[in-house]
């Protein structure tokens, strides 16, 4: 499956590795990759089982750790050493959880509220992180089974609400897990990628995407324009999902049949049993009328009217979230162009019923929805790789660089897009007379001004001779190597003396920065454009008023005094435009300081020419 490169280098095959995506789910997680063959989204199982590994991992006696399917078999036998929903608890303090703290089984510690929370089993105590990635390991060697061949490199999915610390635990339980983890991507906008939205550049779309898993539900309003995602809004319920559908058969049947609270709280083995049958009953009534079966004499029976009508509460909440979303984003259901359903509740026909009759149009729901988010995570992955072509991600420059130059001016030397590794060098010079230094201060990003821009870093080439203004010729050179390191030199020429530093430009940028940055740029191109105008007509007057009061310095005693006093008026006024005027002022200003000059100036050129005529001898 895997494809054969050859390493250059050594001259020896060598097989190219498989770049998977994975889908780190609340209640169940999975892999997928891009099949080399049909080129299509794949979730990866081994024959006859599901591609589901549920999120659960089990502490046994002698530090037996199991994930999965076994693991989920002592949720009710051995809960105390049963870890389910780790999910919830990344990147979160004991104060953040401390509401739900009923919600978990096992013992979250409580005495360090502040800081990030552990899970004590027996005289263990593992992080969030830590139990992630034995999932995280478990989905590794499953791919590795599979495939036969080592998987190393990753791309993981978040919820779209996940903030910068629940990022970064989840990037850290990847590498606990042997796992590089390229990316972390949104999950709605992995299941958009998966149907296959937002892959062309050209294509703009509003999308909801509707996620009803295990135990949450999140909606989200994405916005894809020039192939880039943003998340307009998001809501949900962190505490509502398909567990409370299990749990209102089950109250349903203890009404039927008289079973009390207290029965449940105290025959664990009957609470599990009904717990099981109720989550098979509504499995089963995604695509049949009636579920009949039994545990020992209770005869359990429910029908999809009897299903939608102890459900019905659950999904019109539901329905509330994605109304508040779209208030969020300013949006009306009609402009919604697409409704891309995630999770393996979204199978639950009224779900897909209500959902369908809010936003008022059909429903994706051709892709397996517990599968989606893990396919959509394969096509990022696959893009990754570079094996579809039409999106080198990993081979260019997502944002433009550049330096300052006069006036806060971001000057672009290797524009956004740029195919790395690249090498581009620009002249410039001082502007003072004897100036010795220059600063090289580098940026990051699609705005004119570069105080709207991000900094990377800032040098000072020093020693350069002194040369009268314009003179010198200093070159800047950007080189960008495969590793997208950024190696900034400046270079004097006549005099050879050179500085260069090295920066990593992506460092400490989410991608969710970069697409914000990309998408400023985008909304301030009418003003940046008006500002980089204004920046460059007064740069321009600056300029004008100082060769201006040199050559009135220089040539006083041939000037009129009236000369003199209409100059010097002229550039007072320029000098308040450049200061309160706009664009069109200033220019108006340079025209007619410029207007007023040129006479005296010509008339001086020719007195010179005529001087140094008469001097010749014929
Ligand atoms: P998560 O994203 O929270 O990890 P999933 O997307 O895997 O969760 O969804 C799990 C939920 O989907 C469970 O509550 C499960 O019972 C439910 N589910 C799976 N298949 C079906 C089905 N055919 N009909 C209704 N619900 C289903
Ligand atoms: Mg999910």
């Amino acid at each position: 499956m895997a494809k054969i490169g050859i390493n250059i280098a050594t001259g020896s095959l060598q097989q190219e590795e498989m770049i998977v995506g994975i889908d780190l789910g609340t209640t169940n997680s999975l892999v997928a990759i891009i099949h080399p063959e049909s080129r299509k989204p794949l979730a990866l199982k081994e024959h006859n089982s599901s591609s589901l590994v549920p999120s659960v991992v089990h502490f046994g006696e002698h530090n037996v750790v199991t994930v999965g399917e076994e693991a989920r078999k002592f949720l009710i036998t051995d809960p105390a050493n049963t870890i389910f929903s780790a999910k919830r608890l990344m990147g979160k303090s004991y104060n953040d959880i401390r509401q739900n703290a009923d919600f978990f089984t096992y013992k979250v510690i409580d005495d360090n509220t502040e800081s990030l929370v552990k899970v004590q089993v027996g005289d263990r105590f593992y992080s969030p992180i830590e139990l992630s990635s034995f999932i995280l390991k478990e989905l590794k060697a499953r791919a590795e089974h599979i495939l036969k061949t080592p998987v190393t490199k990753a791309v993981i999915t978040v919820p779209a609400y996940f903030n910068d610390a629940q990022r970064q635990a989840t990037r850290d339980a990847g590498k606990l897990a042997g796992l590089d983890v390229l990316r972390i991507v949104n999950e709605p906008t992995a299941a958009s990628l998966a149907y296959g939205l937002g892959l062309d550049p050209a294509q703009e779309k509003t999308i909801a995407v509707y996620d009803l898993g295990g135990g949450t539900f999140d909606i989200s309003i994405l916005k894809i324009s020039n192939g880039i995602f943003e998340v307009l809004s998001t809501n949900g319920d962190t505490y509502l999902g398909g567990d409370d559908f299990d749990r209102a058969i089950v109250r349903q049947w203890m009404k039927e049949h008289g079973i009390t609270d207290e029965t449940i709280r105290t025959n664990k083995e009957l609470a599990q049993a009904l717990r099981l049958k109720a989550e098979a009953a509504k499995k089963h009534l995604s695509n049949h009328e009636v579920f009949i079966d039994s545990i020992d004499k209770f005869h359990l029976q429910i029908t999809v009217a009897e299903f939608n009508k102890v459900t019905a509460e659950l999904v019109n909440r539901t329905i509330e979230c994605c109304r508040a979303a779209m208030k969020d984003a300013g949006l009306e259901v009609n402009q919604i162009d697409e409704v891309v359903m995630v999770g393996g509740s979204t199978r639950v026909p009224l779900v897909k019923k209500m959902v369908s009759a809010f936003f008022g149009r059909e429903v994706h729901d051709e892709l397996n929805p517990d599968e989606v988010v893990a396919m959509g995570a394969a096509v990022q992955a696959d893009i990754l790789s570079g094996n579809n072509k039409d999106f080198l991600l990993l081979d260019i420059t997502p944002l433009s660089l550049g330096i300052e130059t006069m006036g806060g001016l971001m000057d672009v030397l290797i524009p956004r897009n740029s195919k790395i590794p690249t090498r581009v060098g620009r002249q410039y010079t001082t502007q003072k007379d004897g100036q010795s230094g220059m600063r090289i201060a580098v940026y990051q990003g699609e705005r004119d001004l570069v105080k709207d821009n991000r900094k990377l870093a800032e040098f000072n080439l020093t020693g350069i001779p002194a040369m009268p203004a314009g003179l010198p010729k200093v070159e800047v050179s950007f080189l960008i190597n495969a590793d997208g390191i950024l190696v900034v030199k400046a270079k004097e020429i006549r005099s050879g003396v050179e500085t260069s530093i090295e920066v990593k430009p992506q460092y400490g940028l989410t991608d969710e920065e970069v697409e914000k940055m990309l998408l400023d740029s985008i909304t301030h191109a009418k003003e940046d454009i008006a500002t980089r105008a204004l920046v460059e007509a007064r740069t321009e007057a600056r300029q004008l008023i100082d060769t201006t009061l040199n050559f009135i310095e220089k040539n006083r005693e041939f000037l009129t005094e009236q000369e003199i006093t209409e100059t010097m008026g002229a550039i007072e006024g320029l000098e308040k435009l450049i200061l309160s005027g706009n664009k069109d002022q200033v220019q108006g200003a340079v025209e007619a300081l410029n207007n007023l000059s040129r006479p005296y100036a010509e008339r001086l050129m020719d007195q010179a020419i005529s001087m140094a005529m008469k001097g010749k001898k014929i």
